[in-house]
């Protein structure tokens, strides 16, 4: 279970139609990752003009990075319907059929968290990718009968915080794979501009570049810290959100200047207080802070690692001396260099 917390990179229930609101609705109004923008416009342009429905695609990263955003806006792009559904929702092939059905030629069928799709499922798509088939169950038990139904070309979007528990099978059958990586600070201010005039919040060049900067690489974060910093501006700062503004609303929910919140700092002060700094192992890492290892793996650890408070050795987590210092604490000597340094 992930923690609801200001920037937990996870959608909060009560924030998604605050979230709509601010999608952008073309490649173009996309900010960043522009690698994974130019081979979609790339793969829009040849599908169109070819008049073929997309290849089957997958998107990989951290959640609120844009991979649901991605594919509504495919589906606008090829002026198509966008139909979503999810891995764990999924219980058996009856679930997909009626989806996959009544598909029309060239609809996108978006599959979020597609890793956690069961087996069952997973090999009942395979046809359905492959030939736009679906086995179609007519009777149970030993004389179970199924007969093949044709479906309309169709362009399957997976999307997954897991790269690596996708099955091969499922991996290849995606014509295209895209990761999504943090969004850099300069990139961030853009996304805060750009929702902060739709929201009709004056900001100043300060004042969005602070909430960016503290938002955890992820667009997500970066419109709910803003939502947060306009309410305290309208109450405080007659509406205005400037540098210093930002800085007091922001120091007032605990989010600190690298936008790590109390899980992050947990993390790591457990790390460096209880293990010595590392190596430990991410089970007794997730024990000690009373946390699921998976989320710990998929929602804090990538931004520690990424920020370099963090490392993964093959003999576990440790933190580095950048997390020492963050927390006032000297590193031990052998910290000073690499992970393979102190090994050795
Ligand atoms: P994911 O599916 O990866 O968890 P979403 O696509 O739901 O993430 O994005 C979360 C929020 O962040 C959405 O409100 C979306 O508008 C915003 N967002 C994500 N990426 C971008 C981007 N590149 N430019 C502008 N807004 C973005």
């Amino acid at each position: 279970m992930t923690r609801l917390q200001i920037t937990t990179p996870d959608s909060l229930p009560e924030e998604q139609g605050a979230e709509a609101a601010l999608r952008p609705a073309r490649l173009e109004e996309f900010v960043g990752q522009p690698q994974v923008k130019a081979s979609l416009r790339i793969a829009i342009d040849a599908a169109k003009g070819r008049g073929e429905p997309l290849d089957h695609l997958l998107f990989f990263g951290p959640p609120g990075l844009g991979k649901t955003t991605l594919a509504m806006l495919l589906a606008r792009e090829m002026g198509v319907q966008l139909r979503t559904t999810s891995g764990p929702v999924l219980e058996k092939p009856g679930d997909l059929v009626g989806l996959l059905t009544t598909l029309q030629p060239g609809d996108i069928l978006f599959i979020d968290e597609v890793h956690r799709l069961r087996p069952v499922l997973e090999e009942f798509l395979y046809p359905a990718m492959e030939d736009y088939r679906v086995d179609v169950r007519i009777a149970d038990g030993p004389n179970a009968q199924s007969i093949p139904m044709a479906i309309e070309r169709f362009t399957l979007i997976g999307a997954t915080t897991r790269f690596g528990l996708l099955t091969p099978p499922m991996r290849a059958r995606f014509g295209m794979v895209e990761r999504l990586h943090f969004y850099p600070p300069e990139d961030l201010r853009v996304i805060v501009a750009r929702s902060a005039t739709i929201l009709g919040v004056p900001t100043d060049e300060e004042g969005t570049l602070e909430i960016a900067r503290r938002s955890r690489g992820t667009p997500r974060v970066a419109n709910r810290l803003l939502r947060r910093v306009r309410d305290f501006a309208q109450v405080r700062a007659e509406g205005h959100i400037t540098g210093a503004v930002a800085r007091e609303a922001l120091a007032r929910l605990n989010v600190d200047e690298f936008g790590l919140d109390d899980m992050d700092a947990r993390i790591l002060t457990t790390i460096i207080e209880k293990f010595g700094g590392g190596p430990v192992g991410l089970t007794t890492v997730a024990v000690a802070v009373g946390e699921d290892a998976g989320t710990l793996e998929d929602v804090y650890e990538p931004y520690l690692i990424q920020q370099g408070f963090l490392e993964r050795t093959p003999r576990g987590r440790v933190a580095t001396p950048l997390a020492y210092r963050r927390f006032g604490v000297t590193p031990p000597p052998g910290a000073q260099g690499t992970i393979f340094e102190r090994d050795a």
